[in-house]
């Protein structure tokens, strides 16, 4: 398998890491948004959500969250952030092992997400009642 996240966990491609411990690793994105830019990666090779145990999941935004409180005390231009998890080649997944990005934000820094032409149109409330209820039954499944 050949998975760039799995070579720099296993030391065979450099990294800067931020944290470790025996579930995950954190470590400096090497094309940042902005400066600061972390991605939180579990050691397990796990290609995306579908395969991402709860656990693990809920250890990744424990981690994730205690460096992005950290980051706007350290010397970095952060005055927002946000964490950010692709799943999926739509949704701009490119490495297929699930990481998890903080991604530390200021006024005019000039990233953002574009929203497709229908955004501004409000959908009618029967229509996210009938969305709530396909999803509401998926869960109960
Ligand atoms: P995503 O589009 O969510 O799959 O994001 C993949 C991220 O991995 C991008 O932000 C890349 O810049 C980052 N990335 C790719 N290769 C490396 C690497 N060798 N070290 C650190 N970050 C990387
Ligand atoms: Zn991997």
């Amino acid at each position: 398998m050949n998975c760039i996240f799995c070579a720099i966990i296993s030391s065979n491609l450099p990294s800067s890491k931020v944290y470790e411990d025996n579930v995950c690793v954190a470590f400096m994105d090497i094309q940042p948004v902005n400066p600061g830019h972390v991605l939180v990666v579990p050691k397990n090779h796990v290609t995306d959500l579908s395969d991402l145990p709860s656990g693990t999941g809920m250890h990744l935004f424990q981690i994730a969250q205690q460096v992005a409180q950290k980051l706007p005390d350290s010397n970095l231009r952060c005055e927002g952030i946000n964490l950010i998890l692709a799943h999926g080649e739509a949704a701009g997944q490119e490495v297929f092992h699930v990481h998890l990005h903080i991604i530390p934000r200021y006024k005019g820094d000039g990233f953002g997400f574009k929203f497709g032409p229908n955004y501004r149109n409000l959908p009618q409330r029967e229509e996210l009642d009938t969305i709530a209820a396909q999803i509401k039954q998926q869960l109960e499944e």
